[in-house]
């Protein structure tokens, strides 16, 4: 799987990129990370990516110019997406890369979960564009955003953050990416629940000893117990989620 990341600061990608399951998913070529800086594909000597908003207002817009040939950098590029849009062509032009998705990162967005991450992780190429000041050139969405995502009801600076939880959030669930594949079908939202309560050693800390049925080696017990810790935790902590079962 291919992430292409559109951002006017990719270095802020350094550290998430270079530890844990994200950095083992890349040695091993189970997914190809490209960050690709906007201000390469501005125009003047300032490097310029953004302008002031039409009809007067605050802040600044990232213009349609840079930002549409970065996205059809992204698109065209690669051997994969290349084949594609040549067999595209080949049928007759217009038609889009099927695999490649040009995702937005907004506030505006569909709000983003575990379901999402499922879907996403199904498809081959995915292009996110993180934003900065007060957003895109709407003309960027109508022509070439295929999703428009939000992390959640909230405002940040810039879209490299959300692209951070797209992009580990999806990672994780390719398979391979964690060391047990168990991993990603026992958790929160997964199960359509939150996840049980967890201990490791020592048996007792401070006064406080770990749950009898987890040290009695009884299986069945251990996870009957499990499931009532999970469904009364998600009815306390998250009791919408009981209705989604
Ligand atoms: N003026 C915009 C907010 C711009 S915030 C509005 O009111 O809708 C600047 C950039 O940060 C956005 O372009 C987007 O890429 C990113 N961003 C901010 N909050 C976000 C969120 N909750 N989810 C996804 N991206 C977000």
């Amino acid at each position: 799987m291919r992430f292409d990341i559109i951002s006017i600061f990719p270095e802020l990608f350094a550290g998430v990129l270079e530890c844990g399951i994200l950095r083992r998913a890349r040695q091993s070529g189970l997914v190809d990370v490209r960050l690709v800086n906007l201000r390469d594909f501005a125009r003047d000597r300032h490097r310029s990516v953004d302008d002031r908003p039409y009809g007067g207002g605050e802040g600044m817009v990232f213009m349609p110019g840079p930002l549409f040939e970065a996205i059809e950098f992204c698109l065209g590029a690669g051997d994969r997406a290349a084949e594609d849009r040549g067999a595209a062509e080949d049928r007759g032009g217009a038609e889009r890369d099927e695999k490649s998705q040009v995702v937005l990162m907004t506030p505006q967005g569909e709000t983003w979960s575990q379901n999402l991450a499922a879907e996403f992780a199904t498809i081959s190429h995915l292009i996110l564009v993180c934003g900065r000041y007060e957003g895109v050139d709407q003309r960027v969405i109508d022509s070439l955003v295929d999703r428009e995502i939000s992390i959640g009801d909230f405002v940040l600076s810039g879209g490299e953050i959300p692209a951070m939880v797209v992009l580990d959030s999806v990672v994780r669930l390719i398979p391979g990416a964690l060391g047990c594949e168990d991993s990603a079908v026992n958790e929160s939202f997964s199960t359509g629940l939150l996840d049980y309560p967890q201990y490791t050693r020592p048996a007792e800390f401070r006064g406080q000893a770990v749950p009898e049925v987890l040290l009695s080696g009884d299986h069945a017990k251990i996870q009957k117990w499990r499931e009532e810790q999970a469904l009364e935790k998600t009815k306390r902590a998250r009791p919408e989620l009981m209705n989604k079962k």
